[in-house]
């Protein structure tokens, strides 16, 4: 699958086949949301009630659960800190008010949290 999966897509919870928000059931396998009228986004479906009787989605796909981590990794900005640092890293180099050696210590420096960072997984 390549289409760009997030929390708002509409994932068929039967085939996992994506839809649009506005829909009426899975024309490929004939899934429908009875109760909402329509299959809902995956942060629709999350925020149902864990007890919500007409929504236990019977069946499900394991493809289904697939979709809903590729979304949330989809949703994680890793590398958001990465390219943060390297633009930075980039800006400053023509920066006549930094000299060189200030400039390797601070590239250094960007380098070393924005790794630490990305490799924790937290956001600065
Ligand atoms: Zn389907």
């Amino acid at each position: 699958m390549t289409e760009m999966i997030t929390l708002q897509s509409v994932v068929c919870p039967g085939c996992a086949q994506v839809l649009p928000i506005d829909n009426q059931g899975c024309p490929k396998c004939g899934y429908e949301d009875n109760t909402a009228g329509r299959i809902l986004a995956l942060d629709e479906i999350m925020k149902l009630p864990a007890d919500d009787q007409a929504h236990t989605l019977n069946d499900v796909s394991p493809a289904f659960i697939v979709a809903i981590v590729n979304a949330a990794r989809a949703e994680k900005p890793t590398t958001a800190t990465l390219v943060e640092a390297l633009e930075k890293l980039v800006l400053h180099y023509s920066n006549p008010e930094i000299t060189h050696v200030d400039y390797r210590v601070h590239a250094c420096k960007s380098a070393e949290q924005a790794l630490a960072a990305y490799k924790s997984g937290v956001q600065p």
